[in-house]
């Protein structure tokens, strides 16, 4: 089943999951049937995305027509058959227990077609086991969504020991087309990556507390204002439930042994029916104050333990082969809101400190929690991720470095799920990129695009750095900004940035940056921060006008309106406009078409126009000395003899 052949999927089980899984599939697009045992359990299911479709046209989202159409894809039944006779795609999301599941199954293979590929949500139980409780466990595979689907960006897509490779493509292409990011699972392995990490870390912060090494408040200070995360561990855990983290540890436990052993003191709030949020008290007392975080009890201590055992278990996935650490990383991410995912957050502190705080922790109390992975032990001295020095392929999080081939290096803004838009981090894995590409011989021009089909990048992730920020922090934030794209323009080799879809703010700014710009007809650019109360903090007030007029730059900027392609290509902004199903193609023509350019020239062509903007004089200056170096080299005499010969020259940078 491939997934161009995807028009039904069947969602079994209407709950929680269940109905976010179906709304999301509908919303792309795809007919469903979603099925429960009683049919007032469907209605509810029905209800709710009804209830989820109307916020998202009310927030503007979604237009009410789209709302209904998508609602109108979702049919409510009880009856398996109906369910599931004409079934492309089924996902499983009917409790978290075996036998039910295997019953279900067992129902299901009944009335399925043998093309079909089954899925099950499950946070934790062993997808081989489940694939073989079916009649195709090589059509079966994991796809384990977050709550709520609707919103999460992440999925899970888990091999199971007979999972076949077309199976797990299907799924991720399926993921996709609900506008998901997939991260393949690639082993069958308990807690699969983001509860591997996840949970682990609640039960050492719940270890700290019944150990008297830290209080609630220490601890959830160090973890939201000190690392960053998005709640501190004990508000997370009461807003994900005590009983599941128990659930999933004590499965850890049972699979992994007794380093997932789980504090008392979260059996105790189990017990005493402590369970968080949903039960009105937890580690917090909703009903009484609810969360309240201290921002100065951050501790450096602290911080080290838990990056300690979140390093720990990062590296016993990597280890394993379940994840590679830039997948660990952007799980984590996605699934559990982080800044920057475990392995970087442990690659800045020192994977050789935190080697050392688990060592410690060992001698110290004998638990075996802290014993090291052998994978830590081994990557102590460098990191997770390699310093770039041996030329190999480097890991980012919000960027891709690839080789497309004829001499091209290219850098994809990856964060589609957020429109690629450029947050901290991209702009510190911009500025390696960059450097990284430029210093390596064996690529000769540079290529910029992003990832999805929605957008080159919908400019600054506002929501990520808007808030606290002060005005010296924004000084900063924008010189960084400044800086980073400006190396495109320092960059020696051609830079084209290959647009599709939204071009907006900084990432305008960026791909003025670039020499030449490729769009597809259906994208769209501006300088929207006036509409914020902001200006362009990342080169626009003086860069844009040198690529169009400063008529034109004051009217882009100033009115923040948006315009389309082909404007931007009267504007000059644009150089050559491609249809949208030949972009890739064309993209890739164009850079390749500079690479087999002369690359000494075309060096002293881009410092001489760059220096031309301070003064034509200095411009002129790099010029002539430009025109006196290329008198000697090996390409000018390649290029007059490929001209006279009336063939294409080869030059070689020399
Ligand atoms: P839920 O209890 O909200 O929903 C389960 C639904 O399945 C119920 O509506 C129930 O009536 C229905 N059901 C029961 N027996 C059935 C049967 N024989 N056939 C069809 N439907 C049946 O549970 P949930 O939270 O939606 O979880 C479902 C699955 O998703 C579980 O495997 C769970 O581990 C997984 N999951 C849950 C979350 C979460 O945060 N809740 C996140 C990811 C994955």
């Amino acid at each position: 089943m491939e997934l161009e052949d995807i028009d039904t999927i069947a969602v079994l089980g209407a709950g929680n999951m269940g109905h976010g899984i179906t709304e999301v599939a509908a919303l792309a697009g795809y007919e469903v049937n979603m099925r429960d045992i009683e049919e007032e359990f469907v209605e509810s299911g029905y209800d709710d995305i009804e209830w989820s479709l109307g916020k998202l046209a009310e927030s503007g989202q979604l237009s009410e027509e789209e709302a209904e159409a998508a609602a109108d894809r979702v049919t409510s039944l009880v009856d398996m058959e109906e369910a599931v006779s004409e079934a492309d795609f089924v996902i499983e999301a009917v409790p978290e227990r075996m036998d039910i599941k295997r019953e279900v199954y067992a129902d299901l293979e009944a009335h399925l077609p043998d093309r079909a590929i089954v899925a099950s949500n499950t946070s934790s139980l062993s997808i081989t086991d489940l694939s073989e409780a079916t009649d195709r466990p090589e059509k079966f595979c994991g796809m384990h969504f977050f709550n709520p689907a609707v919103r999460m960006p992440l999925v899970e897509v888990i091999t199971g020991a007979h999972t076949a490779e077309e199976t797990l493509e299907t799924a991720e292409g399926l993921a996709e087309s609900f506008e998901k990011t997939p991260v393949r699972v690639r082993k069958d392995s308990p807690g699969f990556i983001v509860n591997r990490i996840l949970v682990p870390l609640l039960n050492e912060a719940a270890w700290m507390v019944e150990t008297d090494a830290a209080t609630i408040a220490e601890i959830d200070s160090t973890t939201k204002f000190g690392m960053g995360l998005p709640m501190g561990a004990f508000e997370l855990a009461d807003q994900v439930g005590n009983d599941v983290t128990l659930d999933v540890l004590e499965y850890l436990n049972e699979t992994l042994g007794e380093a997932y052993e789980p504090s008392p003191l979260l059996e105790r709030k189990v017990e005493n029916d402590q369970l968080g949020r949903k039960s009105g008290a937890g580690f917090y007392d909703y009903e009484n104050g609810g969360v309240d975080v201290p921002t100065d009890e951050v501790s450096e201590a602290i911080e080290h333990r838990l990056l300690a055992v979140m390093a720990n278990e990062t590296a016993k996935l990597v280890g394993e082969e379940v994840a590679p650490a830039g997948d660990v990383d952007q799980a984590v991410l996605l699934g559990g809101g982080f800044p920057e995912g475990p392995a970087k957050m442990a690659d800045s502190v020192g994977l050789d400190t935190l080697h050392e705080t688990l060592v410690e922790l060992r001698e110290e109390t004998g638990a075996p929690r802290y014993e090291p992975a052998a994978y830590l032990e081994e990557r102590a001295g460098e990191g997770f991720y390699d310093s770039d020095e041996d030329g190999e392929e480097r890991s980012f999080e919000t960027i891709r470095v690839e080789y497309p081939g004829e001499k091209v290096g290219k850098i994809v803004l990856d964060r589609p799920q957020r429109m690629n838009t450029v947050s901290p981090t991209m702009l510190d894995e911009l500025a390696e990129a960059i450097e990284y590409l430029e210093a390596d011989e064996e690529v000769r021009c540079l290529l910029l695009s992003g990832a999805g089909d929605r957008a080159f990048s919908a400019g600054a992730d506002v929501q990520g750095m808007a808030g606290s920020a002060s005005p010296l922090d924004g000084i900063s934030l924008s010189r960084k900004g400044q800086e980073t794209f400006g190396k495109l323009e320092s960059c020696g080799k051609p830079v084209v940035a290959a647009i599709d879809g939204y071009c907006l703010g900084g990432g305008m700014e960026l791909a003025t940056c670039a020499d030449l710009r490729v769009a597809t007809e259906r994208s769209t650019f501006g300088q929207p921060e006036v509409n914020l109360g902001l200006l362009p903090g990342w080169g626009g007030t003086q860069r844009l006008q040198h690529v169009v007029s400063e008529g034109r730059a004051k009217e882009i900027i100033l009115t923040g309106e948006r315009y389309d392609t082909a404007e931007m290509e009267e504007f000059g902004f644009v150089n050559r406009v491609v249809e949208n199903d030949e972009f890739d193609d064309q993209a890739q023509e164009l850079a390749a078409d500079l690479a087999s350019g002369p690359p000494i020239p075309q060096e002293f062509i881009k410092r001489a126009m760059l220096r031309g903007w301070e003064s034509t004089e200095a411009g002129l200056e790099i010029e002539s000395q430009g025109f006196g170096h290329v008198m000697h080299t090996e390409d000018l005499m390649e290029g007059i003899d490929a001209f006279v010969s009336d063939r294409d020259p080869e030059f070689e940078g020399e």
